[in-house]
């Protein structure tokens, strides 16, 4: 039986799915919290037996690998009994650059490759890096393949992913649009072609991937052309906790009125922002909507002022490809939320979108929530991006 270990380590934690990749079933998943903090913590999921929580000193990514390795081997909660039943191990990688237009077998060069590519992700590399490193330390044995949250977006046309910059920046230091979340854009917009019954090399779509992280893509003919986050992931549309699109002045205006050094700054503008720093009530979309419903006025703008960018994302992005067959919605929000999917969709009618209120009512699962009649369907697919990893790992290993 082929077993597929899927990997995304972010600064402290670790989270792992274990597929069967016979019939794509998850034997157990978990998360490694706090790592590197005073008290870190393991929660462990095995499918059909009892979970368990270890909270221990967990120094660095190695220790978290020991933990995951040891919980899944483990005599009551465990799903192997040999660690040489895991035949390969797919890793999440936020940022691949130019250099990765796909997912790639990982070996010492492509290591070298990955560390070069920190300059210009210094958040999000690193701990994918560590992870990558740990794991391949405690399974020296077993194939790895690391899966880009850019690949996905190297399709863009140069003159989509390029910044009205001096065009020796870009020669330089590669500064330009990437586009992020690919994993998740490319599997939902292979599942709306499959459930729209059509090819997506005929398809206009429009995928809305609304979590922490906020990014819109729009596919045409199953290419990505347009993604709206950037150089890193907070280009775009206003998120949880990240500003999305502001004008660049304000950038070293609030620096100096302020006093908040670069490192800073760009933690600022990631931590600090978003529809958190507009409401002072939260990140959590769910949190927002009760307060909005109380009467908290700032709440109710962070809410408008998310799906009033969204909506103009969609509006854009159909202009760019001279139509529309479907929109995609995915993520936390996207997935989940009835009240956010309406806000987007209202008033669309003259792109043929149109929602059936009863058929969004749906949360978490496959639906179509348009009106029969609606030229543009509305869909809501769950995300699946640990699965998208472990058959991109698969394909790469069986291949090698
Ligand atoms: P990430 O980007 O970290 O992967 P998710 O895609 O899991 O995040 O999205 C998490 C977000 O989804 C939460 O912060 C919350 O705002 C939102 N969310 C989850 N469930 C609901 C819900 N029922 N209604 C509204 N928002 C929800």
């Amino acid at each position: 039986m082929l077993k597929v270990l899927v990997i995304n380590c972010g600064s402290s934690s670790l989270k792992y799915q274990l597929f069967n990749m016979k019939d794509q079933s998850v034997l157990a998943k978990g998360l490694v919290e706090r790592i590197g903090l005073e008290v870190g913590m393991l929660k462990h999921m095995p499918y059909c037996k009892d979970k368990i929580e270890v909270s221990d000193n967990i120094p660095n990514h190695k220790v978290a690998v020991k933990m995951m390795l040891d919980a899944l081997l483990d005599k009551n909660h465990g799903v192997l009994k040999d660690i040489s039943e895991i035949s390969a191990v797919g890793h999440r990688v936020v940022h691949g650059a130019e250099k990765f237009s796909g997912s790639v077998k990982i070996t010492d060069e492509v290591m070298d490759v990955l560390k070069e590519c920190v300059a210009i992700a210094p958040l999000h590399n690193p701990p994918n890096i560590v992870g990558i490193e740990a794991a391949r330390e405690m399974l020296p044995d077993v194939p790895m393949v690391g899966v880009f949250d850019t690949a996905f977006h190297q399709t863009m046309p140069q003159y989509a992913y390029m910044y009205g910059l001096p065009y020796e920046l870009y020669e330089k230091y590669a500064v330009r649009r990437y586009g992020f979340h690919g994993t998740s854009h490319c599997f939902v917009s292979a599942e709306a072609a499959k459930m729209l019954n059509r090819p997506i090399e005929e398809l206009k779509m429009i995928t809305l991937h609304l979590g922490n992280g906020s990014s819109i893509t729009a596919i045409k003919n199953g290419k990505s052309i347009e993604n709206s986050m950037g150089f890193t992931p907070l280009e775009g549309i206003i998120m949880g906790t990240r500003c999305g699109n502001i004008d660049p002045a304000i950038v070293p205006f609030i620096m100096e009125k302020e006093g908040i050094s670069p490192d800073k700054m760009n933690e600022y503008l990631n931590k600090k922002c978003g529809v958190y720093g507009i409401s002072g009530v939260s990140s959590d979309f769910r949190d927002l909507e009760e307060a909005a419903k109380n009467g908290n006025k700032r709440a109710d703008l962070a809410l408008k002022m998310f799906s009033y960018q969204a909506k103009k994302f969609i509006g854009s992005y159909a202009a760019i490809m001279n139509g529309l067959d479907a929109i995609v919605f995915t993520g936390g929000i996207g997935e989940n939320s009835a009240t956010m999917r309406q806000m987007i969709c209202k008033d669309m009618e003259y792109l043929g979108i149109k929602i059936d209120e009863a058929k969004n009512q749906v949360r978490g699962k496959q639906a179509d929530i348009s009106f029969e009649e609606a030229k543009a369907k509305a869909l809501v697919i769950p995300t699946n991006e640990e699965l998208m990893i472990a058959l991109d790992t698969m394909s790469l290993v069986k291949t090698a």
